[in-house]
């Protein structure tokens, strides 16, 4: 090993800045999922040339597939001169919705300075970019190696997964007999390790009542204010004990270190109107109210634990509170996932952080999930992290930038643990 590698790196800044325009330039919406097919042709057509073997998975069935909206992913691979470890990027290629407050023009991909603007520029089109200019330089220095190379391109990771690496997953990609490092290059920073990320429960609680005229809310029973005494309990005894719950894991920022829940949406009564719409309500009583809680939870907790909790104190209510009755159900759940501080992929990359910057890694993991919780509960594939370049906090914010520099630094990171695994 040498610092010839790097070298040529520095070199490819141009070829580094030009991918990740190309693909900022692609808008990969999801929803609805647009121009999979668009974005995994472009990178297949580039990884065929430095003698990638490629496929192309449409994720059928899954949900969002559509013949409008086909899910496409792509998986690359290039064989060395002997077996060996697998080593395997993956990236998600989907990016949210615009939003308001930009300044440039969110698929432009325009550079200014060290930076280039974008919807998915830091989250991930410059991880994407950077980990194939690490691949490609790496097979330009080294004419043999040992195992193989893996590069995936995956859809839906911001709608849950499901379309992407879950699908690819369930087909056996992730089997740990055919991969054995994964990388997934989200913007944690150039020298943050990602160990993984809490688990999640959302469900929809519904309160019951009965309709009745506004006039006389005595010969009815509102739903609304049940709700509130759903809340009320919440706000006195669920929100006060999560706040007692600490993880080992490091959560960043440190306000995720604790249990939390997001009410995330509620609605009662008369559906809202357009805002088009002139006329007035009619005077009813509402029969049911729902809301929508996002619950994220720690490695220390429980699925069934978290959902147990939340029941027992709707029970409560129910044994306790005149008239009250409730529905519940379960839109969705994701385990946690925590990597082993002492697994290969993990040290591996800490030792090439310090080749390249020479400064200890910082060990992080994630409030929010992403795709680790795939690779972990399907494809029972333990030695996965999150590394990549980007500010964390741009991402799905307006005027999204990726830093030049930072995508250099990182495609050395990923290029030196290539040649610590790879190389024998
Ligand atoms: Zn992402």
């Amino acid at each position: 090993m040498s610092d010839a590698l790097f070298a040529r790196i520095d070199a490819r800044r141009d070829a580094l800045v030009a991918l990740t325009q190309e693909l900022i330039r692609i808008p990969t919406l999801n929803p609805p999922g647009e121009n999979y097919r668009a974005i995994c042709d472009l990178l297949a057509r580039r990884l065929e040339h430095r003698g990638f073997a490629c496929e192309m998975i449409r994720a059928h069935g899954a949900p969002g597939d559509s013949d409008r909206f086909p899910r496409w992913n792509l998986v690359a691979r290039r064989d060395g001169a002997a077996p060996g470890p697998c080593v395997h990027f993956n990236s998600h290629t989907d990016v949210v919705e615009v939003g308001s407050g930009w300044t440039r023009d969110p698929f432009g991909a325009e550079q200014d300075g060290d930076r280039i603007y974008g919807r998915g520029a830091c989250d991930m089109k410059g991880g994407l970019a950077a980990s194939i200019i690490a691949a490609e330089t790496f097979l330009e220095e080294y004419n043999t190696y040992t195992g193989a190379i893996e590069i995936s391109a995956t859809a839906d990771e911001e709608s849950g997964g499901y379309g992407g690496v879950a699908h690819l997953a369930e087909q056996g990609y992730f089997d740990p007999a055919r991969v054995q490092h994964v990388i997934i290059p989200e913007p944690l920073g150039k020298d943050r390790i990602c160990l993984g990320h809490r688990g999640g429960w959302w469900a929809e609680i519904e309160t019951r009542g009965e309709i009745a005229h506004g006039s006389m809310p005595f010969l009815g029973d509102c739903a609304v204010r049940h709700m509130g005494a759903v809340l009320e309990t919440f706000e006195a005894r669920l929100f006060p004990a999560m706040a007692q719950r600490r993880t080992d894991m490091p959560v960043v920022p440190d306000g995720a270190r604790q249990s939390t829940m997001n009410i995330n949406s509620i609605h009662g009564g008369q559906p809202e109107q357009p805002a088009d719409y002139t006329g007035l309500p009619a005077h009813c009583v509402p029969d049911s109210c729902r809301i929508v809680i996002d619950r994220r939870f720690l490695i220390e907790e429980g699925v069934d634990g978290v959902r147990d909790e939340i029941l027992s104190l709707l029970d409560h209510l129910k044994a306790t509170r005149p008239g009250f009755d409730y529905a519940i159900r379960e839109i969705n759940r994701v385990i946690p996932s925590m990597t082993d501080r002492d697994a290969p992929v993990v040290t591996t990359v800490a030792q090439a952080i310090r080749d390249v910057m020479g400064r200890d890694a910082a060990y992080v993991a994630s409030p929010g999930s992403y795709d680790q919780k795939h690779i972990d509960r399907i494809g029972k594939l333990r030695n996965c992290i999150a590394y990549g370049p980007g500010v964390l906090e741009l991402a799905h914010k307006p005027d999204e930038w990726v830093g030049i520099a930072d995508m250099l630094d990182s495609a050395k990171v990923m290029g030196r643990t290539l040649e610590r695994l790879l190389l024998g």
